[in-house]
This record gives structure tokens, sequence and C-alpha cells, in this order.
């Protein structure tokens, strides 16, 4: 496995159950986490579930929606239904808390730190090699979950796909839960011109918050990015300067959203495996980038379950299963993206004006093919 972020240690996971011998190859010094929330949706949480891989219990998130800037709900949205709909909850947990989980879930030692992946190649008829800072190891599968930025995707797709900037940055970071600033339980998103802020209670208690700009590629904000925060969105409405001014400046992290063009033709190369965003990489518009690693990962372990199964035939049913799922969540997350960041005065009215007006029935039905997720049959 090259990478130990969310889809590596979920996919080393899916293989040790399938009965493989697993090592995650991964650059960093440790696996201390940066990063924030992520929202769980039920097709991440049931791939958890066949992961066997269970969250840590907590708060779930109430009824929430879309917002304007000045506060006007747009629509409205109630996860309380999605156990009934979708056979599980929605679940907002740091990233720490779901790197932990599935850390805990795999046979200790499995993980390597402090290995970067320089190399892999086809071995003399035999396994594959790969070639890390300090030796080689042979492997008779090598799984590719290097993230947005892989090095390695090349191997597989030939080179042509490549992230591409979507047009906007965003920030994260996460604000302990206290007196002196009330947020709803419900997770929100509001909508103002080409910018947006986004509010998630995390099961932990604490409160994840997320802000879109339009901004051009690499930029960085020359007095800080939590000023940059204050200056776009202390006008908001309620609780979004507060949430802001509750978070240390210091955690305030900011990445540029890429999506990968043109999607892969295919996410396997003999035996080497695209997996998460190294697969996939897209905007987090539906929340759905770590969704999409964690049924990666429960659809490799169900296809290549028992380990000495034909492997091959496996993989193409991974290919099979993933990919055309994971092009059309990665489209529409786009999509949504260049409409949700319209800038025009015009524009973004009528847009608001639309959503406030579509029928529930239609964002159900985009939302049920998204939610709606099952582990593929397992092979054998
Ligand atoms: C603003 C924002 C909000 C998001 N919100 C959500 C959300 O609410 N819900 C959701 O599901 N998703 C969300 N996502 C997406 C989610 O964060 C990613 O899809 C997910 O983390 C991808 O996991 P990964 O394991 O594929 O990649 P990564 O987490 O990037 O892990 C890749 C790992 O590979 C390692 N690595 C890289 N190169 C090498 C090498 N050569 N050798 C060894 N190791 C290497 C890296 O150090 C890293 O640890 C969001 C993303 C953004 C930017």
């Amino acid at each position: 496995m090259v990478g130990g972020g969310i889809g590596g240690l979920a996919a080393a996971r899916g293989l040790q159950l399938a009965g493989w011998s697993v090592r995650v190859l991964e650059r960093a010094a440790d696996l201390e986490s940066l990063g924030a929330g992520l929202s769980l949706f039920p097709n991440a949480v049931r791939a958890l579930g066949a992961l066997g891989v269970e969250l840590p219990a907590g708060r779930l998130p109430g009824p929430g929606g879309i917002r304007a800037r000045n506060g006007r709900w747009l629509s409205r949205s109630d996860p309380a239904a999605y156990p009934e709909r979708y056979g599980a909850p929605l679940v907002a947990v740091h990233r720490a808390s779901l790197q932990r989980v599935l850390l805990e879930a795999l046979v200790p030692g499995t993980v390597m730190t402090g290995a970067r992946v320089a190399e892999v190649r086809a071995g003399d008829g035999g396994p594959l090699v790969v070639r890390h800072d300090t030796e080689e190891l042979g492997a008779d599968l090598v799984v590719l979950a290097d993230g947005a930025a892989s090095g390695t995707r090349g191997l597989v797709t030939g080179g042509r796909p490549r992230p591409v900037h979507a047009g906007y940055t965003a920030w994260r970071g996460v604000m302990e839960a206290g007196p002196g600033t009330a947020v709803a339980d419900g997770a929100t998103e509001s909508w103002g011109r080409g910018e947006r802020f986004g509010i998630v209670p995390l099961a932990d208690g604490r409160i994840y918050w997320f802000a879109t700009a339009n901004a051009p590629e690499g930029g960085r904000s020359p007095d800080g990015e939590h000023a940059e925060l204050l200056r776009r969105f202390s006008g908001w409405h309620a609780p979004v300067p507060d949430v802001l001014r509750a978070t240390d400046p210091g955690a305030v992290l900011r990445h540029d959203v890429y999506e990968l063009l043109p999607h892969p033709r295919s996410y396997v190369r003999g035996r080497v495996v695209l997996l998460g965003d190294a697969a996939h990489v897209m905007s987090p518009n539906l929340g759905q980038g770590a969704c999409q690693a964690l049924e990666d990962a429960a659809t490799l372990g169900a296809v290549l379950l028992p380990a000495g199964a034909d492997v091959d035939a496996g993989l193409a049913a991974y290919d099979r299963a993933r990919r055309p799922r994971a092009r059309r969540i990665a489209r529409r997350s786009a999509q949504i993206g260049r409409i949700a960041q319209l800038d025009g005065r015009f524009s973004s009215a009528a847009r608001d004006h639309v959503i406030r007006w579509t029928p529930d029935l239609l964002t159900r039905r985009q939302l049920d093919d998204v939610l709606q997720w099952d582990v593929p049959a397992r092979l054998g």
C-alpha cells in the first residue's frame, strides 16, 4: 500500500480481512493527522461497517440545510431520515478520530512511517518491486493510495489525468464548543457571491467549519488566513463570525480545490491499483472524497476475498464497480461547485431563487444516487 491516509488505512483493513498480508508505506514521519472534520455519509458508514470498523459514539447532526449569507433559508434537510432510507446515519467526525479507529483495526506493525515510495517496477517475471527510502520490498499487489497529488498515478493511467484547479480555494478549522458561541446542532452551508461558509457539529462536541472563495491557484493571505477569513465573513449571519473568532488562528488550514481531469480510463493496470484521491480526487461539494475512498477500500477487500482467489478477475470487478460511480459523483460535485461559487450579482440571486423553489423530491433523487450504496457481492 502506497500511502497511509484514510484510503490507504481502510484498504489495508479490507485486504487483511480478506486474508492478505499487508504493508502500508507512508512517507510522513508519523501519522499525526492534520485535517479538520469529515462528513461521513451513510454510504461511508456502511463501507466502514463492511470493514468491521466502528466509529466512536457521539452526537449526530440535526436538521440543517443551505442558507443565504444573511441567514435566510434556501433549502432544508434532515438527516434523521437517513438510517431508514439509506441504512446508516450521517456522522461527522474529526479526521484524526477516523484515522485512529482505522489504525486500531489493523494488525499491529502494518504501517511503516518515514517510507516514501520512490519506485514501483515489475520484478523479473515474479512479484512487483516497491522501493522506498530504506529498502526494496516484493509485492503481489500494489495499491496506490498516495492522495490527490499522487506521484505514482501515472503507473496506471499513463500520465494524462492530472489534478486541475477548480477556480476556488477552501479553508477549514475546528472550534472547541464553549459558552459564548451558540451553534445549532444541524449542519449548514451558507452561500454568498463566490464564497461559502459551512458549519458542522462533530460527534465529539466540537464544531467543524469550512469556507470557500473564488481565488487563483496557490494564493496565500499576507497577514494570515484567519485575518483573511474575518475580512471576508465578518458581515455574515450569526454564528459565522463568532465561529471564526472562537477558532485558534494557528489552526486554520487552506487548500486549493482540485478535480482529476480527465477521469482515468482504468483504476487497474496489471497488479497495480488506484484508490482514494489518487484515483478520483474530487471537489468537496458533496462531502464525498473520503466516503468514496472508504467505498473503494470495502470493495477491494470484497472482490479479493479470499486471498488466493482469481486476483485479476477481482481487480477487473473492482474497476467495474468503482470507476463509473466515482466518476459520476466527481462530475456532480464539480457541477455543484460551479453553481455554488457563482459570483455575479444576478447569477447568484437567480441561483438562490432556483434552490428555494426546487421541489424536495428532485433533491432527494439526486441524493439517493449518492447515498444508496452496498458492498458488491464477494467473488470467490
Ligand atoms: C476542504 C475539503 C473538505 C473535505 N470534506 C470532506 C468531507 O466532508 N467528507 C469526505 O468524505 N471527504 C472530504 N474531503 C476529501 C477527503 O479529505 C479526501 O478525499 C480524503 O482524505 C482522501 O484520502 P486518501 O487516503 O485518498 O488521500 P490522503 O488523505 O491525501 O492520503 C495520502 C497519503 O499518502 C502519503 N503519500 C503521498 N505520497 C507518498 C509516497 N510517495 N510514498 C508514501 N506515502 C505517500 C501522504 O503522506 C498521505 O498520508 C474534503 C477535502 C477538502 C479539500
